[in-house]
């Protein structure tokens, strides 16, 4: 989430050191259920979470998941503390998630204007509930059961959706949809201004 080819797990290692650029609206990895992870298959989980985080700060992300990058994995990373001036219980809210799912989500229905690192220059008014509570694994395989609510929950939930295949403009109405259509599909051609690196599914030329 925004405070703003498919890649194979043995191509991971050789990217250890680098950014990684972020793939647009548009790209399949982004619309595929992602897959759990298991220990043994990924000794360099990781170097690849530091890697993401990078990339994330690089973009001025809140929270960043793994098929935006273009592993179709149940990862993601959040860094919730540039909100902690409204909440002081974010302060060095860091956090890795790995191969969460969703136990319950409870509350009223919130709006916040959210946007996407894959959907740059959109932000729209989304509703979510207040809590979520989640099971998950972090950077050490340590197994947590944890509630969030607030703001921490309004971004798990957006990057949890990543690992589900969905992104935040399905959850608008198909009026609003239709009105940023040709915004979207310029979007998957690289027709947008962006300061970070990012991969268009759809340009014609380079990205
Ligand atoms: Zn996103």
């Amino acid at each position: 989430m925004q405070n703003g080819n498919k890649c194979r797990p043995a191509l991971i290692k050789d990217f250890e050191l680098m950014k990684y650029p972020i793939l647009a609206y548009g790209d399949p990895v982004l619309r595929k259920k992602a897959t759990a992870i298991a220990p043994d298959e990924y000794p360099h989980l990781k170097e690849l979470i530091e890697n993401m985080f990078e990339t994330m700060y690089a973009a001025h992300g809140v929270g960043l998941a793994a098929p935006q990058i273009g592993l179709s994995m149940r990862l993601f990373v959040v860094d919730a503390s540039p909100f902690a001036d409204d909440d002081k219980s974010l302060e060095g809210f860091k956090k890795a998630f790995v191969n969460a799912t969703v136990l319950e989500e409870t509350g009223e229905e919130w709006p916040f204007n959210e946007g996407c690192l894959s959907i740059p220059d959109i932000r729209e008014d989304i509703y979510r509930q207040k809590n979520v509570r989640v099971s998950y694994y972090d950077e050490n395989w340590k197994h947590h059961e944890e509630a969030f609510s607030g703001m921490a929950a309004r971004i798990i939930q957006h990057e949890y959706d990543h690992i589900e295949g969905k992104l935040f403009t399905d959850k608008l109405s198909p009026l609003r949809r239709r009105l940023i259509e040709k915004k979207l599909n310029d979007i998957s051609k690289g027709i947008v201004d962006v300061e970070y690196k990012m991969k268009f599914p759809a340009a014609t030329t380079g990205n």
